[in-house]
């Protein structure tokens, strides 16, 4: 295989990663049988593993990440140019890199003035948690310092981010978590919890009453993905972001939108809110953002809120006390900034919304075939398809048989993904992100292997 040439030991290579790097989200008993997995090389949407097997990647890096697909030689050049002149200096400075793309950021985002850096989306939603909490201090004497989150939405991996995460499967065994953190319910439609007709507003009114119970005066901000993720692709029904809107300004609740996953480009709009014509008071993203290429994330917010940390200069405790020593690397906002004219070049928003529509007709017509599939839903190149038991009872198919669905797909060297393994009802999505630059026979490998994946598995 191409590219393994220089790599003539990469026996050597696996056994080093067996015996020393703990894997991700991984059951390590397994690598006594099985090889772990390691990849060594991607080009386009494809990459190729240590056994030189090639594998169509058809979610961007497994985690929504890899927007403008592997071995970007501009962005690898962008990087390197940035690292020679000058590669970190702490945040507290500004940067080449870092002020150009706030800038180009900002104009793709009206109504928002200003970013902050740091490295991942567990800590850009944090650093929003805690200026909600420092504006409860210093505005509303300490009582607004609530945070409402959603029942399926994820924020991140640290003990706050998990704390304001609806899969609570996922935090069993890391509590006590930090107090302050209220649910409210999901809106996925097909699951429904109410039995009404203008589902999104009734699934919006259900975020009223948590706020009417908990005390309005003590919300200090709500969070949301725009279209969830990891809890089961859920694309929120017409009517619900509106009236979201309504509830949060109606009751004075700064509205924070995480499109850690949705922004920059995935859903077919540079951020998934602007599908539905919200204007958030904080957005933060991260995995696409330079794709990859290097660790960065944002927490942008509006002029009325950066003031609010500006309003008394004398006051030694006014200004946002907060630092990421990482968030003065200067190849994350230089990768950024490549990434996002590389979307812009190519025309990758165009081209998620063609391709998301024909993934999206492509995976509907696997359900006259398989009747596993429950529905399929999506926005741009963010799609999944929920599998279940029995069509008529929606009852959720079994997370040993989405497992072996994804497995097969593997085998047929197309790597897909599912919903949450071990969260009991929500592990039953299969779920789709190719790259930004996916073409129609891209998307018709990954149907085709699900399809027959499907066929072998449910029969
Ligand atoms: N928010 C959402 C919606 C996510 O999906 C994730 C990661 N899967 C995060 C936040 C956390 O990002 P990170 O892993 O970079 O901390």
């Amino acid at each position: 295989m191409e590219g393994l040439a220089g790599l003539n030991d990469i026996a050597s290579v696996v056994e080093a990663d067996r015996a020393h790097v703990w894997h991700h989200l991984s059951q390590h008993k397994q690598y006594e049988t099985v090889d772990p997995r390691v990849i060594v090389e991607g080009k386009g949407m494809r990459v190729w593993d240590a056994k030189g097997k090639e594998h169509l990647d058809a979610v961007s890096g497994g985690v929504w990440t890899v927007n403008v697909g592997y071995g970007r030689e501009s962005i690898a050049d962008a990087v390197r140019d940035q690292l020679v002149r000058m590669n970190y200096f702490a945040g507290a400075a500004g940067s080449i890199p870092g002020s150009i793309f706030a800038k180009r950021l900002i104009e793709k985002m009206p109504g928002l003035s200003r970013v902050y850096y740091s490295n991942s989306g567990s800590e850009a939603n944090e650093k929003v948690y805690k200026m909600v909490r420092q504006i409860s201090h210093r505005h509303h004497g300490g009582k607004k310092w609530k945070i409402l989150y959603r029942e399926r939405d994820y924020h991140g991996t640290t003990i706050a981010a998990l704390a304001s995460g609806g899969q609570k499967q996922r935090n069993a065994q890391y509590g006590p978590f930090p107090d302050g953190f209220v649910e409210v319910p999901h809106c996925l439609e097909y699951r429904k919890q109410w039995d009404v007709e203008n589902y999104g507003e009734r699934a919006a009114d259900a975020i009223e009453e948590v706020i009417l119970r908990e005390g309005p005066d003590t919300i200090g901000c709500l969070v949301l993905e725009p279209v969830t993720a990891g809890g089961g692709v859920i694309v929120p029904p017409e009517g619900y972001w509106q009236r979201v809107q309504e509830i949060c300004r109606k009751y004075d609740i700064l509205l924070h939108i995480d499109e850690v996953v949705c922004g920059v480009g995935r859903t077919g709009t540079w951020f998934g809110y602007q599908h539905y014509g919200v204007q958030p008071d904080f957005v933060t993203m991260a995995k696409g953002v330079a794709s990859g290429y290097a660790a960065i994330s944002c927490t942008v917010t509006t002029e009325a809120v950066f003031n609010m940390f500006k309003d008394d200069a004398s006051d030694p405790m006014s200004y946002f006390r907060d630092i990421s020593t990482f968030g003065g690397c200067t190849a994350g906002p230089a990768a950024a900034l490549e990434n996002m004219n590389i979307i812009e070049r190519e025309g990758l928003l165009a081209n998620t919304v063609a391709m998301g529509d024909y993934a999206l007709d492509s995976l509907s017509a696997l359900m006259d075939k398989h009747k596993a599939i429950g529905e399929v839903r999506g926005k741009g190149l963010f799609l999944g398809a929920e599998l279940v038991a029995d069509r008529d009872t929606r009852e959720p198919a079994d997370e040993k048989k989405v497992q072996a669905v994804v497995a097969d797909c593997m085998a047929q060297g197309v790597i897909i993904g599912a919903t949450n393994r071990s969260v009991p009802g929500f592990n039953n999505t299969l779920c789709l992100s190719p790259a930004l630059i996916a073409t129609k026979d891209d998307i018709d490998q990954i149907t085709g292997a699900i399809g027959a994946a499907l066929g072998r598995v449910f029969g």
